[in-house]
């Protein structure tokens, strides 16, 4: 199964996306976290992907593309992969598609979240330096992961600036592939200002759906 997240960045992703792992064993590819571990690694991609990520613009399609599909590769067994954050741009789902040759993508899942909670939400948004996982300023001020002991810190590129930029990024680039989805007859959906657990108990439903047709 292949599954992609789609939705605007602190629209609730990364979030959905490890409860579908934990819920149905899909793996979860991040481009994001595979950037910024490339980063960390100080690797030829990470020092090139650096200062678009830092100003959130997009890294070129070329290298992310390259650094996707190889990472798919990787995933031959097991349930199936659930991509978040990729594609981001219409060539990159065009990309994608060639890649999967007849088999194509199972199931899109839109998580539509309204502008103005965006922006409230990634301008107070810390994250775990070891598991990647988002939380709230309110339980940033100790400083460490309630779940895996970690520091957690604020991203460089959700600093009200690169907030704004990855906004209107993904209005111009990303925002169209809802049409195209639509248009494959794939895309599913779901309001992403319902609480957490609401929101995957309508992923999972749509799931259930997708399985019985
Ligand atoms: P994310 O963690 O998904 O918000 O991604 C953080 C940053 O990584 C983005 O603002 C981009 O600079 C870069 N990035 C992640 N995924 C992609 C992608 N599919 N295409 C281009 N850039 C990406």
């Amino acid at each position: 199964m292949l599954l992609v997240l789609l939705g605007a960045p602190g629209a609730g992703k990364g979030t959905q996306a490890d409860v579908l792992t934990d819920q149905i064993g899909v793996a979860h590819v991040s481009s994001g976290d595979l950037l910024r571990e490339h980063r960390a690694n100080k690797t030829e991609l990470g020092t090139q992907a650096q200062s678009y990520m830092d100003k959130g613009d997009l890294v070129p399609d070329d290298l992310v593309i390259k650094m996707v599909l190889g990472r798919l590769d990787q995933e031959t067994d097991g349930a199936g992969v659930v991509l978040d954050g990729f594609p981001r741009t219409e060539p990159q789902a065009v990309a994608l598609d060639a890649a999967l040759a007849g088999k194509g993508i199972d199931c899109v899942l839109y998580v539509k979240v309204p502008e103005d909670e965006l922006v409230q939400r990634l301008g107070g948004r810390y994250n775990c330096r070891s598991c990647s996982r988002p939380f709230p300023e309110e339980a940033a001020g100790s400083g460490t992961c309630p779940v895996c002991g970690g520091e957690l810190y604020q991203r460089e590129d959700d600093k009200p600036e690169a907030v704004k930029n990855r906004l209107k990024v993904y209005d111009e680039q990303t925002s169209p592939l809802i049409n195209y989805y639509k248009g494959q007859g794939k895309l599913v959906e779901i309001n992403g200002l319902q609480k957490v657990d609401e929101v995957t108990s309508d992923l999972l439903k749509s799931l259930e759906t997708l399985a019985t047709k």
